[in-house]
């Protein structure tokens, strides 16, 4: 579907309703918010909806307290950000019947993303969809203000890593100076995302850098936080977030997997990746999904199991991968 197709759906609609994905991060929140400020300008009532609770960390957002658990209105067009609906949670599970009367629209920059819905508007080359949304502006007819443009930059910040991650590209670089221009303050945003942590997330840290492990020559470097852990430190869940790209920093490492253990038999996994490996390639065989070199999956397995298997296919892909270089 054409950019055009979903700002003249936009345009036209009367009631929108924009949807995070589960877990919701920066990209997803700062999108779904932009899309209501936006609507909002444009005369059409709207609310953003996530299942899931915003984590603390990112409560500096514009209007982050204004996101609905379920949603309020029957909207006739739902915007769907940064995954398909299947990942929206409960709201994909609890409001079937009014998503079935509504036009839903997809706006994601998920190289997993298969894009058989109708109105998915899917651009795996943008760093975020943060980045998609910003580049939407123009044709919706709305101008950059501040509180526009830091959710949009946060989300941006989240996910390339305050622009160091190969998925940084000039034009992420051009649309993120316009946001600074309108108002965002980049150093707050980088702070408040990768910084501003309490002593009890580095306790937690330390324990799972104490506990990290490697395979193949530091090629594949692991690591897990155990509900053991949160325990002994106090750190709250989501404290471990971020810690996957602490693991990055060796020389050696093609593949970093993050184990998060979130019950006797549940483990969620974070996937990183060097360039041939394929983070997909590893987490599709989980039911998971996500970038070339950021995945995730969640698996219904202690975390013992889940540990083995996951490097069991990372070791395959890994193989796969010095096979193409050859
Ligand atoms: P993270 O490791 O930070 O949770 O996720 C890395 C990337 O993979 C993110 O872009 C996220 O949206 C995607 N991702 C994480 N878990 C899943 C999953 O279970 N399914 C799909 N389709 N994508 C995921
Ligand atoms: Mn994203």
């Amino acid at each position: 579907m054409a950019a055009t197709e979903v700002v003249a759906a936009l345009r036209a609609a009367r009631r929108i309703t924009t949807i995070c994905h589960e877990n919701p991060d920066a990209d997803t929140l700062g999108a779904a918010t932009a899309l209501r400020l936006v609507a909002e300008r444009l005369g059409i009532t709207a609310e953003v909806v996530s299942g899931d609770p915003v984590p603390p960390f990112l409560a500096f957002m514009p209007r982050v307290g204004e996101v609905r658990t379920a949603p309020g209105l029957e909207p006739d067009v739902a915007v769907v950000v940064d995954g398909p609906l299947e990942r929206t949670g409960s709201v994909a599970r609890d409001c079937g019947d009014w998503l079935a009367r509504a036009t839903v629209i997809n706006i994601d920059h998920h190289v997993s993303n298969t894009r058989d819905d109708a109105l998915a508007l899917v651009d795996p080359a943008a760093a975020a969809t943060c980045e998609i949304v910003a580049l939407l502006l123009p044709d919706l007819g709305v101008e950059l203000d501040a509180e526009l443009a830091t959710c949009l930059l946060a989300g941006i910040v989240q996910d390339t890593h305050t622009f160091v991650h190969p998925n940084a590209t000039p034009r992420t670089l051009r649309v993120a100076a316009s946001l600074v221009e309108a108002g965002a303050d980049l150093h707050a945003i980088n702070r408040a995302i990768y910084a501003d942590k309490p002593y009890a997330t580095l306790a937690l840290w330390g324990r799972m850098l104490a506990g990290m492990g490697e395979r193949r020559a530091g090629r594949i470097v692991h690591a897990a936080m155990t509900l053991a852990m949160l325990d002994q430190t106090g750190a709250a869940p989501t404290a471990a977030e971020g810690f996957v790209d602490l693991l990055g920093i060796t020389k050696a490492a093609m593949v970093n997997v993050l184990f998060k253990e979130q019950g006797p038999a549940e483990v969620r996994v974070s996937v990183r990746t060097v360039d041939p490996v394929d983070a997909v390639a590893i987490t599709s065989v989980f039911g998971g999904g996500g970038h070339a070199r950021a995945a995730g999956c969640t698996i219904t397995e202690p975390l013992d199991v889940a540990r083995d298997r996951v490097l069991a296919e990372c070791e395959r892909e890994l193989n796969r991968a010095d096979a193409r270089r050859r």
